[in-house]
């Protein structure tokens, strides 16, 4: 089917299922069930088409499972409110579904995000067009798939292609959510708004961890290695930058720390749970991965990984830098890789300076003991997320997501921020006609 015959079912599907909320809720539901029956079928096909290891796939799965039973329950959440006026007569104000909801997904969580956007979508009474990453299309089908065993036909549709089917999508849907790069994003953005549609994005970070001289390093350590290298550091909300506030001896103990929790972290088959680091997606993205290590070797110094994987198998280390100036290319812009960059300050006001002074605002991980100075700097932070003594990737489901700058555009994703970017608000003022019976 072409995208115009999609659209057109997609029309008359939804009508109905906006009708009926008690439906909606059983239906979705019932798709978190059908996924949990098929888990390592879904979670197997994430490993090998993204390479995502098994671990991380599985903690992917449970989330997107999540996010369907959440969003199965919010359907019969109140869906507006009545606002006083003269007595008898009522005023209501009613969420009501835009018709055809228009997703564009990246690769990186090829179920979870799919998922996070579809999930509301449908429960507020839209019908669904995914355009997927072209590196994630048969995850997307399977997605499709599972979908259709339970919802009405027309309702959740995956249409797979590259740039000029996002466009078209863009073009043809009434409302817009994109996930991608800040590039890509900024178009879908701009040719959204001139046609006068509700448009969300969720772009690049380039994600700080402040670390005040009281973390406890054993904590640390751990958290930068999710932060910054899990999923090979393919990840939005990767920390990149770490920031120690404290003299040499800190710093020399801060670092030394770092450098062999990162060395401990094994590169190899997804498939393997012991794995951490999986192969890149492309060969395109090794490029950019080798490239940013040789331009950190010539202007500053590799700490721990900066290996090159000669076999072909896109396989990164875990790479710490230091020394590169913070107006370096490496320091403001995403490199979608295991790569982050050590620099150290004497106060937190420079480690706040430091943090806010990319184009970016997605998240930021503050470590410390001093509960007090953590919601101090948190409320400094241009970032639309923070996490205190926790990596700067990974937020709980149920919670609003989205950053500030040009890491995202529009109105958050996930919790009960989602159900209002699906819906708009409709009046209804009611008379009460003349009086009959006294
Ligand atoms: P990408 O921008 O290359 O592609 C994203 C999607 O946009 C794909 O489906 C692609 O086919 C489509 N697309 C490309 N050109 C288009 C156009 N002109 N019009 C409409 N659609 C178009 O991103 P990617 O490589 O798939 O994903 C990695 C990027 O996504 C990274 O920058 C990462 O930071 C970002 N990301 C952000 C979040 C977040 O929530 N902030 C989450 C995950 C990934």
């Amino acid at each position: 089917m072409n995208l115009d015959q999609i659209i057109s079912n997609a029309r008359k599907a939804q009508i109905s299922w906006a009708a009926n909320p008690i439906a909606r809720s059983a239906a979705l539901s019932a798709v978190a069930k059908t996924f949990t029956a098929h888990r390592d079928d879904l979670v197997n096909l994430m490993v090998d088409e993204v390479y995502k290891p098994i671990t991380e796939a599985r903690g992917e799965f449970a989330r997107a499972v999540a996010i369907l039973e959440y969003y199965s329950q919010a359907v019969l959440d109140p869906d507006g409110t009545s606002v006083p006026t003269m007595d008898p007569n009522l005023i209501l104000s009613l969420r009501r579904p835009y018709g055809v909801a228009g997703l564009i997904t990246p690769w990186n969580f090829p179920v979870a995000i799919p998922i996070w956007k579809a999930a509301p979508a449908l429960a507020v009474g839209n019908a669904v067009i995914i355009k997927p990453s072209e590196f994630a299309t048969k995850t997307a089908l399977f997605l499709q798939e599972l979908m259709a065993k339970t919802l009405p036909e027309g309702i959740f549709n995956v249409i797979p292609g590259g740039a000029d089917i996002g466009v078209q999508l863009v073009d043809s849907a009434d409302l817009i959510s994109f996930t991608g790069s800040a590039k890509v994003g900024g178009k879908v953005v701009a040719r959204a708004a001139t046609l006068g549609k509700p448009v969300q994005a969720e772009m690049g970070g380039h994600s700080p961890a402040i670390v005040l001289p009281d973390a406890d390093l054993e904590l640390l350590v751990s958290h930068i290695q999710i932060g910054a290298f899990s999923y090979s550091g393919q990840k939005c909300t990767a920390t990149r930058r770490i920031i120690i506030v404290g003299d040499e001896k800190r710093k020399a103990e801060v670092v030394d720390a770092l450098r062999s929790g990162a060395e401990k972290l094994v590169a190899g088959d997804p498939r393997d749970e012991k794995t951490f680091l999986g192969p890149l997606i492309h060969s395109d993205s090794y490029k950019n991965y080798s490239d940013a290590i040789e331009s950190a070797k010539q202007i500053g110094r590799i700490i721990s990984g900066g290996r090159i994987d000669a076999s072909g198998k896109n396989l990164p280390s875990a790479t710490l830098t230091d020394s590169i100036p913070a107006a370096h290319q490496l320091m403001c812009e995403e490199v979608f890789a295991p790569i982050a960059h050590i620099a150290t300050v004497s106060t937190t006001d420079e480690a706040i300076a430091l943090a806010n002074s990319v184009r970016y605002g997605l998240t930021a991980s503050i470590h410390t003991a001093d509960l007090e100075a953590s919601l101090r700097i948190s409320r400094r932070l241009n970032t639309g997320m923070v996490k205190v003594n926790g990596p700067t990737a990974g937020v709980d489901f149920h919670a609003p997501f989205g950053g500030d700058k040009d890491s995202s555009y529009g109105m958050r994703e996930q919790g009960k921020a989602s159900l209002d970017f699906y819906s708009h608000t409709q009046t209804i003022t009611v008379n009460s006609g003349v009086r009959k019976f006294q």
